[in-house]
């Protein structure tokens, strides 16, 4: 038997993709492809399948099916440097086996991530969690300069205590959050799709999104098939509550959406008559707006 290869991922390996000022994100090493997954589901079938779909089709029908196992045969170990910060969100994906450079062991790299102008924005006024509009050039140069200073004098006291003989765990309690760690991640195929649809999509954070497009990018390279099946079915796809289905058949009844959503009890606006920005209503209007695209 011959172990599979794909010569786009083996031209990847090792090789350290930037992401953020310090950050990279590297293959180190994979197991299994397409075939992998198709490999691992026709078992199912047994001996006497009357028809066995051609390999994209059945997984798509894998992934359309949710029927998941097959594509936890392919495995993924990356190398990934990254903002504590961003660190802390990906730790929360418990699925994934880690190993992260310890600072009881070895002293802290002098970076930190200083964050892209253009990423300093205001806090957004419909998500709590994100961020907004711009904000003038002076708030931006400020904040960028207080990250850089309070971050210049953290690691000063860290060298300081170190040189002073303090025990390296307890001096890198100075450290801020802004900087960096290293990580071996190491994950089934079925679980990276997981991190991905929470990571990519819009409401995390610009920063993690950054290195899941970049995780995204290599972990295609593997196994396409399975990732357009994934852009298809799981990324790029809507799912309906029972109230929108409700408000889709009114508007398919030639209701207006505000009206649709009313009568499927999906409040757009509050109890003192204000415009809601955040809810089941306004996320189904965003539905809509999606389905109708651009223009
Ligand atoms: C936009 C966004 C905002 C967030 N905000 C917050 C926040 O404010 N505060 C906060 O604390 N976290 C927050 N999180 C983290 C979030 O709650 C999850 O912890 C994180 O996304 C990991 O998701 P997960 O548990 O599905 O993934 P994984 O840990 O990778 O687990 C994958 C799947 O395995 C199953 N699983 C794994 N472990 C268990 C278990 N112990 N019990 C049951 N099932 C399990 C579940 O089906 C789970 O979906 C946020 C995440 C996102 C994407």
């Amino acid at each position: 038997m011959v172990r599979i290869s794909v010569a786009e991922a083996d031209r990847e390996i090792g090789v350290r993709h930037p992401v953020l000022a310090h950050g990279f994100v590297a293959l180190v090493d994979y197991m299994g492809n397409d075939a992998a997954i198709v490999q691992a589901a026709r078992v199912s079938y047994g001996r006497g399948t009357k028809s066995v779909r051609d390999d994209r089709g059945l997984i798509r029908y894998l992934m359309r099916h949710r029927h998941t196992t097959p594509f936890e045969m392919v495995e993924y170990k990356f190398l990934v440097r990254l903002p504590i910060f961003v660190a802390r969100q990906w730790i929360r994906h418990r699925t994934a086996s880690v190993n992260e450079s310890s600072l009881r062991y070895s002293v802290a790299p002098d970076d930190f991530e200083p964050l892209a102008p253009e990423s300093i924005r205001k806090q957004s006024a419909r998500n709590r969690q994100g961020r907004g509009d711009p904000l003038p050039t002076d708030v931006v140069e400020a904040f960028r300069r207080d990250l850089d200073r309070i971050s210049k004098d953290a690691y000063s006291a860290y060298s300081r205590a170190l040189d002073a003989g303090v025990a390296r765990e307890l001096a890198r309690t100075v450290l801020p959050v802004s900087y960096y760690t290293q990580w071996y991640w190491k994950t089934d195929l079925w679980n990276l799709f997981h991190f991905l649809s929470l990571r990519l999509d819009l409401h995390a954070q610009e920063e993690i999104r950054l290195y899941a497009a970049e995780v995204a990018r290599l972990g295609r390279l593997v196994a396409p098939a399975a990732f357009e099946a994934f852009d298809e079915f799981a990324l790029d796809h809507l799912e309906l509550s029972r109230r929108e289905i409700v408000a889709v058949r009114s508007l398919l009844a030639g209701r207006t959406p505000e009206a649709a959503c009313l009568e499927a009890g999906l409040p757009l606006t509050r109890e003192d008559g204000k415009p809601m920005t955040s809810g089941e209503g306004v996320e189904f209007l965003e539905k809509l707006e999606r389905i109708r695209g651009p223009g």
